[in-house]
């Protein structure tokens, strides 16, 4: 449902009375499909279901009903329910069949019996991820084993035909236990081998990226910041200032996806060929519904960006309920679709990187041109951005056309302007890749302690700020520390980290014209 698994359970009762095989819980329609083809399969391998009231109920039947899996994947479930519905009858008379204390199944039945191929292979391999020491047995048909992104661990089962299954349980009942499968990979080492070639890569796409930028060394340390600490970014300026261009390169600094997060990437865009982070920029004329999702069951923008970068070009065009719609994910990494019989989570934990101008003709506060927009315009456009939306932008990074090489810089972008002169932006780029690889949350915490202690920092830079704005200048200055240890110590470090927070102070202008 979604991209969450949802578990089905399956009863079976075996009464009195001759109503034969009764199925509860999904539609009619479904139902009497499901019950020919279990029938018959459980006759191809010689069980006849017998000429009384056999009922089997499946729950959770609202939730059922939003599934995207094909319901006939519960066959197999069904079948197996039923053989041991009939099994405990016979308690006494003979061995009784093993029963996993948990078992789960998915496979479609042909009418021999065959099982037949998953239509995704995906969501199981998600139930193995998230839960696999509560999991006692899950039975799969033995084709999903030929899927290349399928890693199967040693508490999976993989069967050709109900039959096999039926022989393993009954051979089971003799010795008391599950063989469990002999096919394991070593999935986390041959990951390891792919993320250092990954990262290898990465370092070279960086490299590319900064030689390029490099002109605005300010856009670079904005860039570099932005993903290394996942914090959101709004960069504004007048137009040809390279804001787009800039941003659009941004995925080239993010680290490669975990196993766990590129399963979370193909659920969503339900694909198995999705490695890379996501990039998605829709255009600004997206309403709320395409941005967040909408009547259809489908994921919006917020979620096909999910663990990836969400790029809003010219944000003030956007229409402002399609802004404001953004403000639920931004705040809880998910979104929930209402619809009758429940309601659909997908998570939408992206990276929020925006542009915009400071006007519509955009050159407000440029000294290259005058602004042509009368004051009511320019006061009208940037207000579209609400407060509480221009909060979560962690960065906000006004950018000015540069000149002259020996222009004013701050302390980062001179920096970074030096070390590429020196001819040292390997060894930075290396120092970047290892600091992302390198994060824990206790870091944070105690660059927080020590900050709030040492700093007279909040009556001088804080004054007037919310504690969300502190709060954000915090987490600012612990990745500019980890970006630049080396200017941590410098009388300057706050003075021109705030310079990377701008807006803040111009759209309080903007009230002013
Ligand atoms: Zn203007």
């Amino acid at each position: 449902v979604g991209v969450d698994v949802q578990k089905v359970e399956i009863e079976t009762v075996l009464g009195s009375g001759f109503s034969g095989l009764n199925i509860l819980g999904l539609n009619s329609e479904t139902t009497r499909d499901l019950r020919e083809r279990v029938r018959s399969a459980l006759e191809s391998i010689g069980i006849s279901i017998p000429a009384r009231r056999v009922v089997v109920n499946i729950t959770p039947s609202e939730k059922i009903k939003l599934s995207r899996t094909p319901l006939a994947q519960l066959d197999f479930a069904v079948a197996a329910a039923i053989i041991y519905g009939l099994h405990e009858e016979k308690e006494g008379k003979q061995i009784p069949l093993y029963k996993p204390e948990k078992e789960y199944f998915a496979g479609e039945l042909s009418l021999a019996g065959e099982i037949k191929k998953l239509s995704n292979t995906l969501i199981y391999q998600s139930i193995l991820h998230q839960s696999h020491h509560s999991l006692t047995t899950l039975c799969l048909p033995a084709d999903t084993l030929q899927d290349p992104h399928f890693v199967p661990r040693p508490e999976t089962q993989f069967f050709v035909h109900l039959k096999d299954w039926y022989q393993q349980r009954k051979k089971s009942s003799e010795n008391q236990r599950v063989t469990k499968t002999s096919i394991y990979f070593d999935s986390e080492k041959d990951s390891q081998s792919l993320r250092d070639m990954e990262i290898s890569s990465q370092k070279e796409k960086i490299l590319d990226s900064l030689n390029l930028l490099i002109k605005n060394p300010k856009l670079c340390v904005a860039l570099l910041v932005s993903a290394l600490g996942s914090h959101h970014i709004l960069v504004a300026g007048e137009p040809g200032v390279g804001k787009s261009f800039a941003l659009q390169r941004i995925s080239n600094f993010l680290s490669p996806l975990t196993s766990r997060q590129s399963l979370e990437v193909k659920l969503i865009h339900s694909s198995s060929e999705h490695f890379t982070r996501p990039f998605r920029s829709p255009h600004h004329s997206a309403t709320p519904a395409a941005l967040v999702g909408g009547s259809s069951l489908k994921p919006g923008e917020v979620s096909l960006a999910h663990h990836g970068v969400l790029f809003l070009d010219e944000l003030a065009e956007f229409t402002r309920p399609s802004l404001e719609s953004l403000r639920e994910p931004l705040d809880s990494g998910e979104v929930f679709l209402s619809r009758a019989g429940g309601s659909i989570r997908y998570p939408a934990a992206f990276q929020l990187c925006a542009t915009t101008n400071p006007c519509s003709c955009g050159y407000l506060f440029s000294r290259q041109k005058p602004c042509r927009c009368n004051p009511n315009e320019s006061r009208k456009y940037l207000q579209k951005i609400s407060g509480p939306l221009l909060d979560r932008f962690c960065l906000q990074v006004w950018v000015e056309p540069r000149h002259e090489e020996n222009e004013n810089l701050d302390l980062f972008a001179q920096h970074l302007e030096q070390e590429f002169q020196a001819g040292k932006l390997p060894n930075f780029v290396d120092h970047f890749l290892k600091e992302q690889t390198l994060l824990k949350e206790e870091d944070l915490a105690s660059f927080k302690e020590n900050f709030y202690k040492k700093n007279s920092f909040q009556s001088l830079f804080c004054k007037g700020l919310s504690v969300r704005g502190q709060e954000k200048i915090v987490q600012l200055a612990f990745t500019f520390q980890r970006l630049f240890p080396s200017l941590f110590e410098q009388p300057q470090f706050f003075e021109d980290l705030l310079t990377y927070r701008i807006l803040d102070k111009m759209l309080l202008q903007r009230h002013l014209f």
